[in-house]
């Protein structure tokens, strides 16, 4: 399952809830539409700093890493362990398909090879343990 979607701030939409379920499903951040309304007011993606861009990533930003960013990064480290502000520094570092490829790999299951979510302990397909759950990276 290869990742289609980085949200501006740095988040990978196909690792949401929102995302995989097939009920009232998210498009994701870059997508006009089906988008949930949590997401549709996000103080990210309708940052002054964007210019009406609001694709523009948060990394290639002259204010990057910003308090805005920042706020939500914390929140987010926080309730489910990702870091926004390392998938950029990642993304600088080796490049953003590398950095797809890697971030694939770690969240595949090993038992189904379907993308675990950042919002759930086991595999939304088959059940088996999300060993990834609330684990902080950096
Ligand atoms: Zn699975």
């Amino acid at each position: 399952m290869p990742i289609s979607t980085v949200a501006p701030c740095g988040l990978i939409c196909d690792l949401c809830l929102g995302f995989q379920r097939t009920k009232n499903k998210c498009s994701g951040c870059t997508a006009e539409e089906n988008k949930s309304a949590f997401c549709v007011k996000c103080s990210i993606v309708n940052c002054p700093e964007k210019n009406g861009d609001s694709k523009k990533p948060c990394g290639d930003c002259s204010k990057f890493p910003c308090k805005r960013l920042k706020d939500l990064e914390k929140r987010y480290f926080t309730n489910y362990g990702e870091s926004l502000t390392d998938n950029f520094y990642q993304i600088k570092e080796k490049g953003l398909e590398q950095f797809l490829l890697d971030f694939e790999k770690t969240w595949t299951c090993r038992e189904c090879g379907e993308l675990l979510t950042v919002h759930r302990p086991q595999c939304l397909h088959c059940n088996a343990p999300n060993t990834y759950y609330k684990r902080k990276h950096k």
